[in-house]
């Protein structure tokens, strides 16, 4: 490789990939580059890591991993689909590794599911390179949509009985996705008893977005509830997910014929607790 891919640093012969928070550096071992792009969104690569294996990373963040994205997946995806007692119609804001839509499939109810991704090139890419994320089959129930979300929110008519906002961190494109006209336009877009989850961060490195997130949440929703899961490629492993929501908000058993790894009913139902530490850094009044 004469050409060092965007965001790799070259050290002692290795290539190292480098997630920049405030005062911490991490870094991953690269020991591949499979693919490199500069969309008119953002970098892409896909990339294989030592200690995560093959990863989409956007902008020289890490977004999925073969080895642990189904951590995030399942947890974005079956709590909503087992909070709602029978989601129909499923919207998903950004989620171009398709990892989310694939979770959602796993409901012989759910009926169709749209997924408003901004950038062409992360679903081709993760498609082609990331098959065991994005699966290999095309379902008919899915209909993807190349478009920024909050356009498609403010112009779309639903209703959805869940919406789950898949974005990557507030900044670049996704910075839109984490403001309250988006999630005024999601609320408008939900049924009656309709419910969403977005990603929300850090609550350690960027508990801000935490705060943020919630405030615009509760001025719309009667029903907001931050819950937890332990993702190891995200910086300090601590995530963050928030569910909003009009009138459920139990978890209900998980279907034993959906197979899962991470998303059990009691872990579904542990995420909610959380510990006093985390309140206090998302909720500090
Ligand atoms: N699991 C990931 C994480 O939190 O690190 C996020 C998954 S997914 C890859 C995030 C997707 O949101 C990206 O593919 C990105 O292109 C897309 N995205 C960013 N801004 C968007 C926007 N305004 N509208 C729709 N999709 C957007």
């Amino acid at each position: 490789m004469n050409r060092l891919p965007k965001h790799l640093t070259r050290l002692g012969g290795e290539l190292w990939l480098t997630d920049d928070e405030p005062g911490l550096l991490t870094s991953v071992r690269i020991t591949d580059v499979l693919f490199e792009a500069q969309s008119p969104f953002q970098h892409v690569m896909i990339a294989d890591t030592v200690p995560f294996g093959r990863a989409l990373i956007l902008d020289g963040i890490i977004q999925t991993t073969v080895a642990e994205g189904f951590i995030y997946n399942e947890m974005i995806a079956h709590v909503p689909l087992s909070v709602h007692p029978r989601a129909e119609r499923v919207l998903i804001i950004g989620g171009g590794d398709l990892g989310a839509a694939r979770e959602v499939l796993k409901y012989p109810f759910v009926r169709s599911v749209d997924l408003v991704e901004i950038d062409q090139t992360v679903v081709e890419a993760s498609r082609r390179y990331l098959p065991e994320i994005a699966g290999e089959a095309l379902d008919p129930r899915l209909r993807l949509h190349f478009e920024d979300g909050a356009r498609f929110a403010a112009r779309a008519d639903g209703p959805y009985d869940v919406i789950i906002v898949d974005a990557a961190d507030p900044i670049g494109p996704a910075t839109v996705l984490f403001e309250s006209p988006f999630y005024e336009a999601l609320a408008r877009l939900l049924a009656e008893d309709g419910l969403l989850v977005a990603q929300t961060d850090s609550p350690f490195h960027h508990p801000e977005t935490a705060r943020r997130t919630l405030r615009a949440l509760e001025a719309l929703f009667p029903i907001v509830r931050p819950y937890l899961a332990v993702v190891p490629s995200y910086p300090s492993g601590l995530w963050l997910f928030t569910l909003a929501s009009r009138r459920y908000e139990a978890v209900r058993p998980l279907d034993p014929g959906i197979r899962t790894r991470y998303a059990t009913t009691d872990v579904m139902r542990a995420a909610f607790a959380l510990p006093p530490y985390v309140v206090e850094r998302i909720r500090p009044e």
